[in-house]
């Protein structure tokens, strides 16, 4: 059984620092190669050397080669924006999870509500995926959220429940723990719109409350769960704080050394 609302709002109140805040930037399908080295070699002046948490810039795959070169000597890590659920093989336009690892990439966006909404992918394909990318050592960011007629209609908890369980199902205790879960409201992505600091806050509290049910409670407290939607310098300190905000994928925002540096900067815990 889950817990009540009540209980949910912010059940692990005292554990946020035992979790690491992770910064992410999903580029989406934006800069050519030259522009990508542009960004990244700006953001590593700007942050390159920012210690306090953890930085993933995740550009289209034509640019992975070149931006992991770029960022060896920083502390800027690096994400893919999808991967196959298979290896190898005749998969045309396919990129297998080994070849982001030949590249040093080490997380990889899955289940983002662009992929599910424009290319129908379902939670059974993302937990797929999310197996495919343990198998390799990459560690997933799975997405989740409700649209803003889910909302309105009283069904986001019954939509982020039946996303988490299924993008996660038959992951491991241990494949859990190196899981990032990326709370990003459809209504809040790329609209300006933010969710409310409470807003933001139940559902993640809710989230964690069922990797409490699905897993156990120590999994649940060292799982990190990012905000995602329309995150910016201005409400990023904010939305960090928030006791079951471990982090922030970031579209818009991420395109740009400035506002994705300010966002990373006012998000460094004190
Ligand atoms: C996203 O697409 O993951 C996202 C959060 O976009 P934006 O920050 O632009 O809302």
């Amino acid at each position: 059984m889950l817990p009540t609302l009540r209980q949910r709002i912010s059940p692990i109140k005292m554990i946020k620092k035992e979790r690491r805040l992770i910064i992410a930037g999903n580029w989406k399908m934006n800069k050519t190669v030259a522009e990508a080295l542009a960004l990244v070699n700006g953001l590593k002046i700007e942050v390159g050397k920012v210690k306090e948490l953890d930085i993933v810039v995740c550009p289209p795959f034509t640019a992975l080669s070149e931006v992991s070169k770029a960022i060896l000597d920083s502390n800027i890590r690096l994400g893919a924006q999808n991967m196959s659920e298979n290896s190898f093989g005749a998969f045309t336009g396919e990129i297998a999870a080994g070849m982001l690892r030949e590249l040093s990439v080490r997380h990889v966006i899955l289940g983002h509500s662009e992929r599910r909404q424009y290319q129908k992918e379902s939670d059974e394909l993302i937990s797929k995926k999310a197996l495919a990318a343990h198998a390799t050592s990459l560690k997933p960011i799975v997405c989740v959220g409700e649209t803003l007629a889910e909302r309105e209609g009283g069904l986001t908890e019954t939509v982020i429940e039946t996303q988490v369980r299924g993008s996660l199902a038959g992951l491991s205790k241990e494949q859990m723990v190196e899981t990032v879960v990326a709370y990003e409201p459809v209504w809040a992505i790329g609209t300006g719109k933010t969710a409310t600091a409470a807003q933001a806050q139940e559902v993640h509290a809710f989230i964690r409350a069922i990797l409490v049910s699905i897993f156990d409670d120590t999994v649940a407290r060292r799982v990190r769960i990012q905000y995602g939607g329309s995150v910016k310098a201005s409400n990023a300190t904010e939305l960090m704080a928030l006791p079951d905000v471990d982090g922030a994928l970031v579209g818009g925002a991420a395109l740009d050394v400035r506002s994705f540096s300010d966002i990373i900067k006012n998000s460094i815990p004190n």
